[in-house]
């Protein structure tokens, strides 16, 4: 917690908030994630292979595929086995959290089908409707009550064993649907799929690493086009669909003179309500009567990106900042639900007044106060939570508060319908931009922080490199808050892209990176993906389209990259999976899927180098189209130059 000193701290992040506030964690011998992670170097060599198993009680064991090593475990397994076993659970896990996710909100539209959801009705009819014609639900003279009802009923069957299809996925474009068919991963059931995960891949079942990746693909379908899908849709009905408007990032949201609530997970039901309950006149009131000037709230990771999207909510960061933003003393609260929350965070508040409170029984942590959330109770719920944030501001030590800097402006809001609304109602006008070369293509650039990497150095770096050479970036997840905080998500930031994308937003009067969402919002760049592949009738492989993850560290971006990949998207990960101890595995993810899905994955740390590997494939892509197209080797690939780590 006193390592680093003086100007050492831009070795961790390229942001001065995080840098201030680590200043402050040495001052106050507060332990931060980048601590914990000096202490655990050199991390285990056999892990980060993937070589290493400990699913069963004859190991744990370890192989050693390039050294003279054991080459098989205890049972026998070699590299190859325990490399896609291992990739299959972390594909397994990450898919179950998204879809768990979603059946929570689906579990709440169940509620308000039957007449007991509380504070929560449907804010989008309309999208009830579509949603309803795409189950073959008939809503002609039934009320919105009615339709919900029927809908998740239906929906509740995607996680079950009846369907040989998930509806949803009937989206993708023919020709990818028979991609899936014709190799077996059309994905059926949520549950059947992330059940069926764990069940091969235990001790003495599926012992052919090609057929448990195979598997692993189509848990990661069930994801994107099952459970993530889910909970996307359903959130647009219960809470909005998102439209575009104007926020603010970084640690400078925090009001030094405001009672500040950090709104930190994933799972939009608590804060939408909490977002209510801080508009309270008797709870602003009871704030006044403290002291403060009002209730601020501001997000971090995801929940904080649902609440953007919908609400304009502004975010006080991303991954790495939830202890930071502790650390500047003005918190009287975070409200924890549940996903990529550090179990450290209980033990940072210790060192401040701020009140930690965790509201989904599935997620607890000890050392935060537990007030269990019931949707039927929203409302009264988010009440007595923010009354006691308020009642904390009165703890606050003034002295200590330090909000290091001023808040940046950025641009949310763009969902499907939002971006199809921007362009007049229809796809043709970015179709053509795309066509004529104006943009070249588009990108997602998703995912997490990693301290292994610096902090957003890999998300802006390669947005940045991305734009200025004419490719359309949308982002999703904490790779908003990277490249918002560099100033990348204002309309301004059109004199940042390329003559073509530059002019394009200036006409339209978009930023040349747009906000999808939250990380299951992912699936709103699958569904933008196959809208465009549908308008021009070709498969999702064929646009000039691709995917990267340059800072990403958790077992849902895995199940991600899995679902983007099987549908078609290249995609680059800047931070290395543990697969590199079975060259065979390696090989299949980086070349041998390139005739299965008609798409990779590749490796590259180096942002700058990931955005030539990208601007190759998207020039490759428009070639293939018939589209005028600069010559792949013509983009010289960079030295490795960029200080990382
Ligand atoms: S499954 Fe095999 S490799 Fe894994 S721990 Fe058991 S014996 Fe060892
Ligand atoms: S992008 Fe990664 S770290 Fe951020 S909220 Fe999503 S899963 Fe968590």
């Amino acid at each position: 917690m006193t390592t680093f000193g003086g100007n050492g701290y831009k070795k961790f992040s390229i942001n001065p908030d995080t840098q201030a506030m680590l200043e402050i964690a040495r001052r106050e011998g507060i332990e931060t994630v980048w601590d914990r992670l000096a202490k655990q170097e050199p991390q285990c060599g056999y892990c980060n292979l993937g070589t290493s198993c400990r699913i069963c009680a004859m190991g744990p064991c370890r192989v050693d595929p390039f050294g003279d090593g054991p080459q098989k475990g205890v049972c026998g397994a070699d590299a190859d086995i325990i490399v896609a076993r291992n990739l299959a659970r972390m594909i397994a896990a990450g898919a179950s959290a998204h879809s768990d996710h979603g059946r929570d909100i689906l579990e709440t539209l169940h509620l308000v089908g039957e007449g007991k959801g509380g504070v929560y009705g449907i804010s989008d009819p309309d999208k009830l409707k579509r949603l309803a014609a795409e189950y073959g639900i008939p809503t002609e003279g039934k009320s919105d009550q009615e339709i919900a009802a029927e809908l998740a009923w239906e929906m509740m069957e995607d996680y079950g064993m009846r369907r040989k299809k998930l509806p949803m996925a009937a989206r993708a474009p023919a020709a990818r649907q028979a991609v899936w068919e014709n190799t077996g991963v059309y994905p059926r059931g949520i549950d059947r799929e992330n059940v069926e995960a764990l069940h091969r891949t235990h001790m003495g079942v599926d012992n052919d690493w090609v057929n448990i990746l195979l598997h692993a693909v189509r848990t990661g379908l069930s994801d994107g086009w099952g459970g993530s899908l889910v909970a996307t849709e359903l959130s647009d009905v219960l809470f909005g669909v998102p439209t575009p408007k104007a926020s603010n990032m970084n640690l400078g949201v925090l009001k030094a003179d405001q009672v500040n609530i950090i709104l930190h997970g994933h799972n939009p039901m608590l804060s939408e309500v909490i977002v209510a309950a801080s508009q309270d006149p008797e709870l602003l009131e009871l704030a006044r009567s403290k002291g403060a000037n009002g209730i601020n709230l501001a997000g971090l990771c995801c929940t904080g990106n649902e609440v953007l999207m919908r609400k304009g909510i502004p975010m006080a960061g991303n991954h790495l900042m939830q202890e930071l933003c502790i650390i500047t003393g003005a918190v009287e609260m975070m409200i924890v639900d549940y996903q990529c929350i550090m179990p450290a965070v209980t033990e940072t508040a210790k060192c401040y007044h701020t009140k930690v409170i965790s509201t989904f029984d599935k997620a607890k942590f000890p050392g935060a106060e537990h007030i269990s959330f019931d949707p039927a109770r929203g409302l009264e719920i988010g009440k007595e939570i923010v009354r006691k944030a308020v009642e904390n501001f009165a703890n606050r030590v003034p002295e200590r508060v330090y909000i290091p800097v001023e808040p940046v402006p950025m641009m949310t809001g763009f969902s499907v319908e939002a971006i199809v609304g921007a362009l007049g109602g229809t796809p043709e006008p970015l179709v053509n931009a795309i066509k004529e070369g104006a943009i070249r293509g588009a990108v997602g650039v998703v995912g997490c922080n990693n301290p292994k990497i610096k902090q957003d150095l890999g998300h802006t770096e390669l947005t940045k490199r991305l734009i200025e050479n004419d490719i359309l970036v949308v982002v999703t997840g904490c790779a908003t808050v990277a490249d918002g905080k560099a100033g990348l998500m204002v309309p301004e930031a059109a004199d940042l892209a390329g003559p073509g994308l530059g002019a394009v937003c200036r006409a339209l009067g978009i930023p040349p990176v747009l906000h999808m969402g939250s990380c299951v919002d992912n699936t709103r760049i699958l569904v933008l993906a196959a809208a465009l592949a549908n308008y021009l009738g070709v498969d999702i492989s064929a646009l000039p389209l691709a995917g990267a993850a340059p800072e990403w560290y958790s077992e849902k971006a895995v199940s991600i990259g899995a679902y983007v990949v099987a549908s078609g998207i290249y995609t680059v990960l800047g931070t290395a999976p543990p697969v590199f101890g079975s060259p065979n595995v390696v090989k299949l993810l980086t070349e041998g899927l390139e005739g299965v899905f008609g798409a990779t994955f590749a490796v590259e740390p180096d942002p700058n180098r990931a955005a030539v590997l990208i601007r190759r494939h998207i020039e490759r892509k428009r070639a293939a189209l018939g589209l005028p197209a600069l010559d792949p080797d013509s983009i010289a690939m960079p030295e490795p130059a960029l200080a990382l780590f």
